[in-house]
């Protein structure tokens, strides 16, 4: 089984993937808990160089490529053998995050976003994925988080045009896919969130 969690910034999908993975593993199923980019040792070196700050920024098809590139390694070595041992593997972010901030807001071609998924994925593809959705103004971006009810200055309202873009990017992937993607009201309290996600794993893989 493969599960993934999707969403914005501050959409809380890290906290709800671990969430999932303890009930899971109460629930005495044994679990792999991983994250991207990131998740084996080459593509946390990758996820270092992207995210480090340290190194020169990459251009956006460079960047598809190195995440793609992160994802393969995390598959070959992490992933695969995770679900050939019989465990569920929860994931925070997967494909859908390349489609969503590389394609749409960093321009992307999709069907260039399309061939390296093809290239990377090939039939790994997840059970469930979970879109933890989030008004911008319930946390999008650090400013708006920050200085909720004050008019927006110029950069926070570049902000928030760019996370209603990732958000609309990711509801249109859960549009396009229903049979994967399930779509969770993420301005619930957390608890709340936990429920609708453990449902909807009850209702569909019944673990
Ligand atoms: O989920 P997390 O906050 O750890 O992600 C790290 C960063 O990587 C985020 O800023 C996210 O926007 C970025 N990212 C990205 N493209 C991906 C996956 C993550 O730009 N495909």
């Amino acid at each position: 089984r493969f599960i993934t969690f999707e969403g914005g910034e501050g959409s809380g999908k890290s906290t709800q993937a671990g969430i999932l993975a303890n009930r899971l593993s109460r629930a005495g199923r044994p679990v792999f808990a991983t994250r991207e980019p990131g998740g084996s040792p080459a593509a946390e070196e990758i996820r270092e160089a992207l995210l480090s700050g340290q190194v020169r920024q990459f251009g956006p098809l460079a960047e598809a490529i190195l995440f793609s590139v992160a994802r393969a390694d995390h598959i070959d070595y992490a992933i695969k053998d995770a679900l050939q041992q019989g465990r569920w593997v929860v994931c925070d972010r997967f494909i859908d995050s390349t489609r969503a901030i590389q394609g749409v807001t960093a321009g992307v071609p999709r069907g260039l976003i399309s061939a390296l998924e093809r290239l990377t994925v090939g039939a790994v593809s997840p059970d469930i994925t979970f879109i933890l959705d989030l008004p911008a103004e319930d946390g999008g971006g650090r400013g708006a988080g920050a200085r909720r009810g004050a008019e927006p200055d110029r950069f926070e309202g570049q902000e928030l045009m760019l996370h209603e873009r990732v958000r609309r990017a990711f509801l249109d992937i859960a549009e396009e896919e229903p049979g994967r993607c399930v779509v969770v009201d993420a301005s619930q309290p957390e608890a709340m969130v936990a429920e609708d996600v453990w449902e909807a794993v009850l209702h569909r893989l019944n673990p």
